[in-house]
């Protein structure tokens, strides 16, 4: 009942009292105002009860390999109470795609830390903060120690040494991994570990839609309000549709990778950027967004492209060769390792050809090699192209390059610590400094363990110089309405993806960043304006969080002017340490 209602009923009762006979009417006034009183104590009842406030010590948004090892470190510490949520099941993550394998020196005998270092020196071109790749890759072997004791499998030999793996750029064999599906076994392990810890609560399909900070105590926070602090999250409760307010001492953003704001995505559809947007709002530091790492080769599909599925580069390695779908081969243009050339040189070589002929895709071909040997070794990729037609034993592969990695986020020192106090980040949202232009193949399962840590050790030992704040506000949905409009926020999710893919893919230029940017802005606006009218739902947060992160991305790449790492620019093509 709203507050007219009450004016209306008082009224009503003060004429009934002046025009009714007395004894008659001091029953029905009394029991009138019993009733009022009653619908209006209900009322506040039922209020309070659909609005909730929760509170934990350590609030995660996010159950991939950084979120799980993370509540794991801390709950095991016994200072106080996890709260782990994630926006859909748990199971679905990036982590859970991740097929190489995990990187760590682990053979003293023929490897050695220095070599892992330079090893990523390299793959970031440079850019990579040196104390951050120190602290992976020393770090890196205690992290192994930590999966393993949480439940995850890795191939060993008969000896019962590690089965290690060498990929493209790693100078020494120092791969782990589970047969072809590592990420999904990490996922297995410390899914089970978290769901078995009593200190953990885990709370799947709710969906943080801000963090809390001063903003909303009605303080005014720019990008230079310094000691911005972090209260926990506004969350969206999936039951009640409400935004509910979770309070916490500290909070771990751990929301992963950004590769759905492209037209086609190795990542799962979670992989929306929502924490590096939601930070980015809150006026927290966010850096190196124009390093997209693109893989080259995911089959072609136009039905399957959040995830699209990815065809490994060890198919190159066989000997695929890469062909125009007229059967030509190209890559001796672009270089003589040809098929065999490093992911950028590829991806961005087929970029060119496709662009050249108004192509969607090139084509893989092994047709070439033993078909029984061809199934033995590509037993899954086989099924997966015979189940869409395609014999690759006698056809080509129709393959493209699609978003597959985000090597920058949210900055983070290294404690995982970001610009915002009591606020941490780990995992594909975060930028660490690690992977700098470029990452090194298997280098990021490791970087969101060993950071997982570090920031689990920093919180402990601050988390008892905090308190809950009592004062932060309830999400204020008043006066919005249902979104019917699901419609428009669909064609604007397919807008970003198409403007993301065509102007600030794998090749850029000045004029294809700005064009970007203005077409950006616009949906930015009109998302802006819709989202004040509409109660927040999963989808709009979503479509906002992506046009966010899609600014950042061309906004930074816009600042580079230089070809470097991954960012590649026609306007300063020559490599920046060339020069
Ligand atoms: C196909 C593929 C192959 C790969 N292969 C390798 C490899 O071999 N080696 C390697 O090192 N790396 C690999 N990677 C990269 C690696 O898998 C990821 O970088 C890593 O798993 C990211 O882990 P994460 O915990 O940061 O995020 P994720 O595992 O993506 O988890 C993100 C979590 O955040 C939650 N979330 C997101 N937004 C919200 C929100 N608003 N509210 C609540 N929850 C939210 C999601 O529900 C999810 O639980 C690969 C990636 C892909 C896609």
């Amino acid at each position: 009942m709203q507050s007219s209602h009450y004016i209306n009923a008082i009224v009503a009762l003060v004429v009934f009292r002046r025009r009714c006979p007395h004894r008659k009417r001091k029953t029905v006034f009394s029991f009138v105002v019993r009733g009022v009183i009653r619908t209006f104590a209900l009322e506040n009842a039922l209020k309070s009860a659909k609005k909730m406030i929760k509170k934990s010590e350590f609030l995660i948004i996010g159950s991939g390999v950084a979120g799980m090892s993370y509540a794991l470190k801390v709950a095991n510490a016994g200072k106080g109470k996890v709260t782990l949520i994630c926006k859909t099941t748990l199971e679905e993550a990036n982590t859970a795609k991740a097929q190489g394998g995990i990187a760590s020196v682990t053979n003293l005998l023929v490897d050695n830390f220095e070599k892992h270092i330079e090893d990523t020196m390299i793959a970031g071109d440079y850019i990579s903060d040196p104390a951050a790749v120190e602290q992976v890759v020393r770090n890196a072997p205690k992290g192994i120690q930590d999966l393993v004791k949480w439940g995850v499998n890795f191939d060993k030999k008969e000896d019962g040494e590690f089965d290690l793996h060498r990929e493209g750029g790693h100078s020494e064999f120092r791969i782990l991994h589970h047969a072809d599906d590592t990420g999904a076994e990490i996922q297995r392990g410390l899914m089970e570990a978290v769901r078995c810890n009593p200190n953990i609560e885990i709370l799947e399909n709710h969906f943080a839609v801000e963090i809390i900070t001063q903003h909303h105590l009605g303080i005014r926070v720019t990008r230079r309000t310094p000691d911005i602090e972090c209260y926990g999250a506004y969350v969206l409760n999936p039951e009640t549709g409400k935004v509910d307010t979770y309070l916490s001492k500290v909070t771990l953003m751990a929301t992963g990778g950004t590769g759905a704001i492209y037209a086609t995505t190795s990542n799962p559809n979670i992989a929306t950027g929502d924490g590096i947007a939601m930070v980015y709002r809150a006026k927290g530091k966010v850096q190196d967004m124009e390093f997209v790492q693109f893989h080259p080769t995911v089959l072609y599909n136009p039905k399957e492209t959040h995830p699209a599925y990815l065809i490994t580069e060890a198919m190159r390695g066989y000997g695929g060769i890469l062909r125009l779908p007229n059967g030509e081969e190209f890559m001796q243009k672009y270089d003589e390792r040809l098929s065999l050339a490093p992911r950028d040189i590829v991806a961005r070589a087929i970029d060119r050809e496709m662009k050249i002929h108004g192509l969607d895709h090139v084509c893989l071909d092994v047709t070439h090699k033993d078909p029984e040997e061809t199934k033995h070794h590509f037993p899954n990729i086989y099924a997966k192209c015979l189940s869409i037609g395609i014999d690759i034993t006698k056809q080509y592969i129709p393959v493209a390059p699609s978003a597959h990695y985000m090597c920058g986020g949210i900055k983070v020192d290294l404690d995982g610590q970001s610009s915002i106090r009591r606020l941490y980040a780990v995992g594909e949202c975060s930028c660490t400094g690690l992977h700098g232009g470029n990452r090194l193949a298997s280098n990021s399962l490791i970087e969101a363990v060993v950071y997982a840590d570090a920031a689990a050790k920093h919180s402990l030992e601050v988390i008892d110089g905090y308190d809950y704040n009592d004062k932060v506000p309830e999400w204020n949905d008043e006066g919005t309405m249902t979104n019917e409009e699901k419609v428009l926020i669909a064609q604007d999710v397919k807008e970003v993806n198409q403007i993301m893919s065509t102007y600030v893919g794998i090749v850029r230029s000045d004029l294809r960043l700005h064009r970007a940017w203005e077409r950006l802005d616009l949906l930015y606006e009109e998302t802006e304006h819709l989202f004040k009218r509409v109660k927040p739902t999963k989808d709009i947060c979503e479509l906002r969080n992506m046009i966010n992160v899609g600014y950042l991305i061309t906004r930074q790449a816009l600042e580079r002017k230089e070809s470097r790492g991954l960012h590649y620019t026609i306007d300063y093509a020559k490599h920046a340490l060339d020069k």
